[in-house]
């Protein structure tokens, strides 16, 4: 593969930066990446590993001269990470953000990008309950969804040009209006993050009775909660307080559906609680068949990183 832009900026240099630092290293893609984090200690662990050509030690220095600038930071700390760089960036230059919410993304960051740059929005469907400059991976987006949201009046070459990045990157590219992706996430991702956290609040709560008990037998179901549950609580906080009205509605039909189940179990309608099951098995049948999961009955348990 040949390059696609000359130089990259890593703002943020977790598992979301440090693997596409992997992916486009083994691509190709790009001749020079500049990363730079909050912490001097993530930024030795950078060093240390040599996951950048060369990190420094802030993000007003790691753009200058970037064609793509990256903002891999928790949402929250969107905004004012852009207004550091804004005076700093190269005219031409692309900047993008890997964000798990895009409506309030566009909103923070938006306002600082100058006239003469780009930006493009996007948010790689992809992640594991691991986070920090180690945990990243070059095969973290192969086969994955990277969902790109054009702003209103963007640059259409600057969108085909992160396209084509992403799909280097081993991602299949869709692009979406922002106030729909923020639905289709709360549905996909942070509504079912919400229930495992609580679900295993429950469980810890239940443990001071049971004892040991809950982590001795935890396979029968509730270990795949925990390892949704252990992912990075700055991140999950910022999609909640950024994805509020979604997250909301999502979770208003959830306790909906629920109290329908529970109506289901106390009168014994059997019938209704089958049927229930049987839909939801098609379901996940679709998302093997749509080469989103494997059928392997290890599901979530794939070699240790
Ligand atoms: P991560 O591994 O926790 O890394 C976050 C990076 O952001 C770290 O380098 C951290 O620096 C830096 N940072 C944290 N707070 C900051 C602040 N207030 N100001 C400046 N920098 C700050 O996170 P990640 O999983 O890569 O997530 C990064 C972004 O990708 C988030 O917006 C997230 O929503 C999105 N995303 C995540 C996933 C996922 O599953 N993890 C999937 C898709 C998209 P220090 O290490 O120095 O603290």
């Amino acid at each position: 593969m040949s390059v696609i832009y000359k130089r990259v900026a890593l703002i943020g240099l977790g598992l979301i930066a440090g693997s596409m630092a992997h992916a486009l290293r083994r691509g190709g893609l790009t001749d020079n990446i500049v990363g730079t984090a909050r912490s001097a200690e993530t930024r030795d662990i950078a060093r240390e590993i040599n996951l950048c050509d060369r990190v420094v030690d802030t993000a007003a220095e790691a753009v200058e001269g970037a064609d793509l600038v990256v903002l891999a930071v928790p949402v929250g700390a969107m905004a004012a990470v852009a207004k550091e760089i804004a005076p700093h960036l190269k005219q031409g230059a692309t900047v993008t953000d890997v964000g798990s919410v895009k409506q309030a993304v566009i909103d923070a960051v938006g306002p600082h990008i100058p006239e003469g740059v780009h930006f493009v929005p996007a948010h790689p469907m992809a992640g594991t309950e691991h986070s920090g400059p180690r945990s990243g991976f070059a095969e973290l987006f192969e086969n994955r969804w990277c969902l790109l949201v054009p702003v209103d009046g963007g640059d259409s070459d600057a969108v085909e040009r992160l396209k084509s990045l992403w799909q280097a990157m081993g991602a299949n590219v869709e692009t979406m209006e922002p106030e729909h992706h923020d639905l289709v996430c709360a549905v996909t991702s942070h509504a079912p993050h919400l229930i495992a956290y609580t679900m295993v609040g429950v469980a810890d709560d239940l443990r001071r009775v049971t004892d040991y008990e809950v982590v001795k037998f935890s396979a029968a179901g509730f270990r795949d909660f925990t390892r949704i549950a252990a992912s990075d609580p700055t991140m999950w906080r910022d999609v909640f307080l950024n994805n509020k009205e979604a997250t909301l509605e999502i979770l208003g039909r959830f306790t909906e559906e629920l109290f329908a189940l529970q109506r289901a179990i106390r009168t014994g309608d059997g019938d209704l609680l089958h049927d229930y099951f049987t839909h939801t098995r098609a379901i996940r049948r679709g998302i093997i068949d749509a080469g989103q999961d494997t059928d392997a009955p290890d599901f979530g348990r794939g070699p240790k990183r």
